[in-house]
């Protein structure tokens, strides 16, 4: 009564180039090659398993050897009895050896003796070699002898899924083509044509999980899909799909992702509880939710390449929850969860594990952006905290940020490079020109401008009224200019020396702020200036026990601050805002 089970694959295995999902690129050739009758000796099909090397490989047999026609043929007739019995296995000109299992030179011994003898019934005979770069080097001798003076009637067809080990001698004799792997929309859509074809149902996310659970490989998905069908019949389930294949509801991983921003310890225990009692694997749930991390990465980067195998209501899911964390966190987040997964691998106790990692995911710190830090130090130093910086946002205010003044060229950029820079190396504001200075006869190094002697006099003279105008506006700005040297006035700019290894975040924040020391120097000195930063190997001269007692309480201020905020300090650290009155400093910071 019923027809003897035959599983997905081999039976809707393509019998014709045109049914070869998703390498059209190689069929196309290969059939150009059929109609011109220029057929390689020996060809190399390379690339991952389960993409349709052998099936490619028994089509090129059948078309060079099908009945339907007097010479070979573009597209075989599968009717003949050529095309019957390599479709059965059974042809005897169409050799398939698997390497994997004949690594001997004994069976490409016997390989040889049998090319010679011309075909028994086709035109052609064609070997197939599978896994070919499994042969040993002595087998691989031998095939080459006999690639050396190939028999006029022969084919080989090499397929391996590791090129890079297959010998360069055989390389060169062969005519290579690249399996892709397959894309999931592919493999969905040859899904749904097996699906109609058994006439069968599935809804669309089942089909869609399923081919993306199969890695580009189309054999894989007809497998997989044979197991769903087993277990849920003839009317296949998403849910179903995703329990057989022990797939997680990614809304459990939404919900993971939202908790912890949320800082919810509570609630993510709740969640790992619910994961244990589920049965859930809990590698397998910390696998997915690298994945889902990757994808919250990609659509808070806008890689959308990234998100085109999920449907298009899954990415959208994606683009609206990616804002919960920035780029940073997401990073150490993965990083989190990948080594949990490893670790699970071989725990004894993997709920503990999985209960620790979400744990530690909620109450991970957020990593600050470097404005918004400094405007909250500004805020305490003045007394007048900004109440939007925060490093745990709740989830209204999901980005830490600082005020509107300041968001701009949010993450400083101050670099470890520091150390390498020549001595000489300037720093140009991007304002230091033109706005103001209307005088004449001062003259800095070379270029004409109109700043006097007279206005540069006044300048040093009030150079610590400036500094103070602008600590007034901006407390930290005010303790960096603290530290600069005030080396002249040149284009309408304060050439200011900076010292040490803080130079180039001393740089980014006077560049960043460079209105305000404009506004500052023209209410002290009646002149907007600009700034020209320099870097100087040392520091000598006027002013510096002055200044650096100044210094000195800004920073005992902050260090105030470090103790009752680690977060504060672990990012002081990073940004290497030094502490003055500690004499080893942080070279290479
Ligand atoms: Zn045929």
């Amino acid at each position: 009564m019923d027809q003897p089970y035959e599983v997905t694959a081999r039976k809707y295995r393509p019998m014709t180039f045109s049914e070869v999902v998703g390498q059209e690129h190689i069929t196309r050739t290969l059939q150009n090659a059929l109609k011109t009758g220029q057929i390689a000796h020996a060809y190399l099909f390379a690339g991952p398993r389960g993409t349709g090397k052998t099936t490619t490989a028994r089509l090129l047999a059948k078309a060079l050897n099908c009945r339907s026609s007097d010479t070979m043929v573009a597209e075989p007739c599968g009717e003949c009895e050529s095309c019957q019995t390599i479709t059965r296995g059974t042809s005897v000109d169409v050799m398939e050896i698997d390497g994997a299992s004949n690594r001997g030179i004994d069976q490409i011994r016997e390989l040889r003796e049998t090319v010679r003898y011309a075909s028994f019934e086709g035109r052609y005979k064609v070997y197939v070699i599978d896994e070919v770069h499994m042969l040993t080097t002595e087998a691989f001798n031998a095939l080459l002898k006999t690639l050396e003076e190939p028999p006029g009637h022969v084919v080989f067809v090499f397929a391996t899924t590791q090129p890079s080990k297959v010998l360069p001698t055989i390389l060169s004799r062969v005519q290579r083509y690249d399996f892709r792997r397959i894309s999931v929309g592919a493999i969905s859509e040859t899904l749904k044509m097996i699906i109609e074809k058994e006439g069968i149902t599935a809804e669309e996310e089942a089909l869609h999980l399923i081919a993306g659970k199969a890695e580009g490989a189309l054999r894989d998905a007809e497998s997989l899909l044979d197991q769903v069908r087993s277990y849920a019949g003839d009317n296949i389930t998403l849910e179903a799909a995703r329990e057989v294949l022990g797939v997680v509801d990614s809304e459990r991983f939404f919900e993971l992702t939202r908790l912890t921003a949320e800082a919810d310890a509570a609630a993510v225990m709740g969640l790992a509880a619910a994961i244990i009692e589920d049965g859930q694997d809990p590698r397998e749930f910390m696998l997915g939710y690298a994945e889902h991390l990757r994808y919250l990465i990609a659509a808070s980067v806008g890689g959308v390449a990234a998100l085109e195998t999920l449907l298009e209501k899954e990415q959208k899911q994606y683009m609206e929850s990616c804002e919960l964390f920035g780029l940073e966190d997401y990073l150490r987040r993965l990083e989190l969860v990948g080594n949990a997964a490893q670790s699970l691998r071989d725990s004894p106790q993997p709920w503990i594990t999985l209960e620790a990692t979400f744990l530690r995911l909620a109450s991970m710190d957020r990593t600050v952006d470097l404005t918004a830090l400094l405007d909250r130090i500004e805020g305490t130093l003045s007394g007048n905290p900004v109440s939007t910086v925060s490093s745990q946002p709740r989830k209204s205010d999901p980005k830490p940020q600082g005020d509107s003044s300041t968001t701009e060229g949010a993450t400083a950029t101050v670099s470890s490079a520091d150390a390498d820079l020549p001595p000489t190396d300037i720093y140009e504001s991007e304002m230091g020109e033109g706005r103001s200075g209307t005088g004449g006869g001062y003259r800095g190094k070379g270029e004409g401008n109109s700043n006097t002697p007279e206005q540069a006099e006044a300048v040093s003279r009030h150079w610590n009224d400036i500094i103070e105008e602008v600590r007034r506006r901006k407390v930290t700005l005010g303790a960096f200019l603290a530290e600069a040297e005030l080396k002249g006035i040149e284009e309408n700019r304060l050439v200011l020396a900076f010292t040490g290894e803080n130079h180039n975040f001393h740089v980014n924040m006077v560049n960043r702020h460079i209105d305000l020391i404009r506004e500052s120097t023209r209410e002290i000195v009646g002149h907007a200036y600009g700034v020209r930063c320099i870097k100087v190997e040392d520091r000598s001269g006027s002013g510096i026990d002055d200044v650096r007692g100044k210094h000195d309480l800004n920073q005992k201020l902050l260090d105030r601050m470090c103790q009752q905020d680690p977060n504060l300090k672990k990012i002081v650290d990073l940004f290497g805002a030094r502490l003055e009155d500690d004499p080893g400093g942080r070279p290479g910071m």
